[in-house]
């Protein structure tokens, strides 16, 4: 079982996210619309849909995380 997730088309060398669960970079994605979230293979085995953040969610706590980081 596990999550569908899709590749994002990327080249490598590309800007990656960081996977909304363990920020590992990714070039892999789960959902659509306001629940697009990027996602590594390693976590679309062990992550539930209802576990994931929204969209909204996930970005507003990236953009904490990478302000903490450059502080
Ligand atoms: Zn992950």
């Amino acid at each position: 079982m596990g999550l569908k997730i899709v590749h994002d088309g990327s080249l490598p060398g590309d800007v990656q996210e960081n996977c909304c669960m363990c920020r590992k970079p990714t070039r892999w994605w789960w959902g659509t619309g306001a629940r697009n979230v990027a996602l590594c293979h390693e976590c679309a085995k062990t992550t539930k849909a209802s576990q994931l953040p929204s969209k909204a969610e996930w970005i507003a706590s990236e953009r904490q995380k990478r302000t903490k980081e450059q502080a």
